[in-house]
């Protein structure tokens, strides 16, 4: 099975996992390059995953699903949507031979959910490389618990998220922890694959912990860099989250 990515809009990726024969589509915001990716390999829709929703994660639903099963959040109202999943429930897709678990991971949304199996996970717009979701209808103590949740996955599963924000969130995780040579070494990576028009994604939850630093406010240069741009002490764990996630909003 392949897990391609389909550029949509200015920066979003469709992710399409596939056999040659039947295909997923994971938050297709927009039906056209999804069914032009479809046609030109001969593929059959099997299921869609909706992660949150969000316009440029639900747009193509309408016209994509036809008589495919539509996954999403049990918590949010999205048109189309056929089978609402929580925590602990398991989407099972025969014709991929694929099996995920449902995570409730609120905070950019307030129903946002994740696809999880072992080595794959699907967060939508909760976790990107170097970085993670705005708060829209959830609150910077459940993003903070959600991402720590990610964090806790293994280190070898890969990260689809559904954004191409890497170089500007590695823009200001380089503001916020100056000595991070893990970080650098990404940063030389991502630019690399940026010129060449290329995906920086997916990630790796071992690369996340070592870089993001969402992941990382317990780190002494983080909270030393947190100070130096409030001009007081952070205070705890969830104040820095909060303070960082502020901070980047105007960055
Ligand atoms: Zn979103
Ligand atoms: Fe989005």
């Amino acid at each position: 099975m392949q897990i391609v990515p389909i550029p949509a809009f200015n920066d979003n990726y469709i992710w399409l996992m596939h056999n040659g024969r039947h295909a997923v589509a994971v938050d297709p915001g927009d039906a056209g390059p999804v069914r032009d990716f479809i046609a030109q390999h001969a593929l059959t829709l099997a299921a869609i995953l909706i992660t949150h929703h969000h316009r440029d994660h639900t747009g193509g639903i309408a016209a994509l699903a036809g008589n495919c099963p539509v996954y999403g959040p049990a918590g949010e109202s999205i048109d189309g949507v056929t089978h609402r999943l929580r925590e602990g429930d398991v989407v099972t897709i025969e014709e991929l031979d694929l099996r995920f678990e449902v995570l409730d991971i609120p905070g950019h949304t307030a129903g946002h959910i994740a696809y999880y199996a072992p080595g794959t996970l699907f967060c939508g717009d909760t976790l990107f490389s170097a970085g993670c979701g705005r708060l829209f209808d959830g609150t910077a103590a459940q993003l903070h618990a959600s991402l720590k949740r990610l964090a806790a996955l293994p280190d070898d599963t890969r990260v689809y998220c559904t954004h191409e924000y890497t170089l500007a969130n590695l823009a200001f995780a380089c503001a916020v922890e100056a000595d991070n040579p893990a970080r650098d070494a990404w940063l030389a990576t991502c630019q690399r694959r940026r010129a060449e028009n290329q995906p920086t994604l997916p990630s790796t939850i071992g690369r996340e912990k070592a870089i993001n630093p969402f992941l990382r406010v317990d780190q002494p240069g983080v909270q030393a860099a947190l100070t130096a741009h409030l001009g007081h002490a952070p205070g705890d764990a969830q104040a820095c989250f909060t303070r960082l996630r502020e901070w980047k909003n105007t960055f």
